[in-house]
């Protein structure tokens, strides 16, 4: 690639201090014009030349004016066939451009000799009127040459110097005075000449450059253009892509969606709705029904027996009694309407329902899931426990109809699994009163608001006290609350242990303290989370240790129910009492779930008779107890009635074989500085 020339002799001498850069273009601009002027150059010069050699006959110097001019016209036709070789050959093509210029200088430098050596040579053979003619038509040939070799600076200054210098010097010297003012007049003639060929020079080089600029600013212009188009070309084919793309890209959005909405809001096991969904579901529903003026129900569907399905015969089993669940449930409303809440725990949704209609759905719903389920091999048979509110009725936002209806389910549940409960606004009361209690339970301990009583049990036969039973009283806010009720609640609140822990505590404590004169025993309850809990034994052991209360005369009372479940571990806690010497009780029996072969494996000492069997005088009852007493003397137990309240039930009882009997005929639970005073007065 040639490289840029950059010109500086202007630009100092015309004031410009912007550096004239030539490129390749300009320079081939130059070498064109220099050589498109040539042919009139040399056809002047031809002119000229002849007539100055020809015009004035001088005999002494014509010889040497024949020379110059036979050199002449070598150098002329010389130049005239590289003019032509240019023309023909060159021009237009890519040519070296300083190889022709070298030969056009060449051309010029060998005529400025000639010129300057007829000037030396002839001059003072000259006539007057000769040299002035000869001044004359070199001064024009100069001025001529001005402009013709402008393009080159070089080129015009030695042609016009070689001119006029020579012929002017030689005039400014010349014996003849009259040839001085001519020389004056030609030195003028060339400084005027060479200062104007120099301005040509650089007007020459600006219309170049501004040409070569305009040239390249439309070359430029056109390959932006081509650019232009070219990337518009490609935009075009982009966007189509793009366009393509995004159709596919929007499928692809809204399959996703649809997998996000089916994945945030659908549980994956039942297909059924998720929280997240009913949530969802019941918003719009409840706008519609509220929209309409209209009544909707929510049913909270608890499965009973599902624990232990899964427990025994495997998450497997129990995913596929799920999904059948899901399934049967869905016979009875819309897919959409039903909800998988967690669980073994399902939610419905029924429009337009009244009380009456929900029910209805609900009876069928428990029809469907009590119908036995085949899963691997295995029939499986359960039950629904399910807790119904109404909107507006119950509840006016999703939130509080869901809890409500749980509540329902729950309360329902405690009472009897496998039924049905509405929501009514006494089990709301009942259910805030719970809650205020276990808040309050959780510091009646530090409150001071625990206390034991202690109620007498009497032999039967000989009417004397035998052992007493301790029983736990809360005084809340001042009130007595019953243990029957505060129990489950400190149970399911976990608190219970802690307790549980306090009255054995407490009662061994007191039994320090006994007012009676002979050995009298304690019956302290427990509870099954007291019973199971890990740190049982040891305060058990610490009790004992603490008080030295005798451990024959301590009696653990369970109630029977703690043999529904866990009986292992119950069995293994009775072992480790039964190895310390304490002895056991089976409580309110006959209400709960003992068999005899259970109660082979629980070895107890007493069995404690239900006072609900004691109370009912009807057959059955009778038959029950006559029972209890055969299978502890089987196993060779002692037996209480409870709730003993009249002589008539003293002496039934008695007649039965009872061993010792507790109720209200003989005493109430008291306190223990009350326990003193009766004792006394009973003894
Ligand atoms: P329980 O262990 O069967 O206690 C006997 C309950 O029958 C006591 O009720 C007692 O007051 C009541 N009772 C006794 N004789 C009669 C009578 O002639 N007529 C009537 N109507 N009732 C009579 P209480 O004290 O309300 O206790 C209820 C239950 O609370 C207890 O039944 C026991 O299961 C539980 N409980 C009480 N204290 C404790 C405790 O410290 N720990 C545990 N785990 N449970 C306790
Ligand atoms: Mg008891
Ligand atoms: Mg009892």
């Amino acid at each position: 690639m040639e490289r840029n020339v950059i010109v500086k002799s202007f630009s100092a001498h015309k004031g410009l201090n912007s550096p004239l850069t030539i490129t390749p273009q300009m320079q081939r601009d130059m070498v064109d014009m220099l050589n498109g002027n040539m042919f009139t150059g040399l056809v002047m010069t031809f002119v000229a030349f002849s007539g100055l050699t020809f015009g004035f006959n001088t005999d002494n110097d014509q010889s040497t004016k024949m020379i110059l001019w036979a050199a002449m016209i070598i150098v002329t036709l010389a130049r005239l066939a590289d003019g032509l070789y240019w023309h023909f050959q060159l021009k237009g093509t890519g040519y070296s451009v300083k190889a022709v210029k070298f030969r056009f200088a060449v051309g010029v430098y060998l005529i400025s000799v000639i010129w300057a050596l007829y000037s030396v040579l002839l001059h003072s053979s000259m006539s007057a009127v000769e040299l002035a003619t000869t001044m004359v038509v070199l001064g024009a040939m100069a001025g001529g040459a001005a402009s013709v070799l402008a393009p080159s600076k070089t080129l015009v200054s030695i042609y016009t110097t070689s001119l006029l210098v020579p012929m002017s010097v030689c005039a400014l010297f010349h014996d003849d005075e009259n040839f001085f003012v001519l020389g004056v007049l030609g030195m003028v003639f060339w400084m005027g000449i060479l200062s104007s060929s120099l301005r040509y020079h650089r007007f020459f080089f600006d219309t170049v450059s501004l040409r070569d600029k305009n040239n390249h600013l439309i070359e430029q212009m056109r390959s932006d253009k081509k650019e232009t188009a070219k990337i518009n070309a490609m935009l075009r084919k982009s966007n189509e892509q793009l366009d393509d793309a995004n159709a596919n890209l929007e499928d692809e959005v809204e399959k996703r969606t649809a997998d996000i909405f089916r994945l945030s809001n659908r549980d994956p096991l039942t297909n059924l709705l998720n929280r997240n969904g009913l949530f969802k579901q019941l918003n719009t529903l409840i706008e519609t029904t509220r929209a309409l003026d209209n009544n909707l129900a929510v049913l909270f569907i608890d499965l009973d027996g599902f624990k232990q399905v899964n427990d025994s015969l495997g998450h497997k089993i129990g995913d596929i009694v799920l999904a059948e669940i899901a399934n049967r449930l869905a016979r009875y409303c819309e897919k959409d309407h039903l909800a998988r809440w967690g669980g073994d725990e399902f939610v419905a949704v029924t429009p337009y329902a009244t009380v009456h209609t929900a029910v209805a759905v609900a009876h069928a719903m428990r029809s469907g899931v009590t119908e036995p389920i085949i899963a691997l091999d295995n029939q499986i048979t359960l039950d629904a426990t399910i807790g119904i509110a109404i909107y507006p009725e119950h509840g006016n936002d999703t939130m509080t109809l869901i809890q409500q209806a749980d509540l329902t389910m729950y309360d329902q549940k405690r009472k009897q699994r496998g039924t049905i409960g509405v929501f009514s606004e006494t089990l709301h009361e009942k259910i805030k009163h719970e809650q205020h209690l276990c808040e309050q339970l959780r510091y009646a301990k530090e409150k001071n608001e625990f206390s034991v009583y202690y109620q007498p049990v009497v032999c039967a036969n000989t009417q004397k006290i035998t052992s007493v039973e301790a029983l736990l009283r809360w005084h809340c806010d001042g009130q007595l609350v019953s243990p029957a009720h505060f129990i489950p609640l400190a149970e399911r609140t976990g608190l219970m242990p802690d307790i549980g822990s306090w009255v054995l505590n407490r009662a061994c404590i007191d039994a320090t303290e006994w007012p009676f004169d002979e050995k009298i025993a304690l019956s302290v309850n427990v509870s099954i989370s007291q019973l199971l809990g890990e740190r049982f034994i040891n305060s058990l052991d610490k009790v004992l240790a603490s008080t030295n209360i005798e451990p024959a005369l301590l009696y653990l009372e369970i109630t029977e129910s703690v043999f529904a479940n866990n009986i292992e571990a119950v069995a293994l806690q009775i072992h480790n009492i039964k190895q310390r010497g304490v002895k056991i009780s089976i409580d309110d029996f006959g209400t709960g779930y003992s068999s005899l072969s259970r109660l082979q494996s629980m070895p107890c000492d007493v069995i404690k008779i239900d006072r609900s069997f004691v109370q009912n005088t009807n057959e059955g009852s009778d038959t029950i107890m006559r029972a209890t007493m055969l299978i502890a003397k089987e196993f060779d137990c002692k037996t209480i009635a409870e709730g003993i309240e009249t002589l008539d039930q003293m002496n039934h009882v008695k007649t039965l074989g009872v061993d010792f009997i507790q109720g209200f005929l003989y005493a109430k639970p008291m306190p223990l500085s009350d326990l003193k005073t009766w004792y006394n007065e009973n003894n």
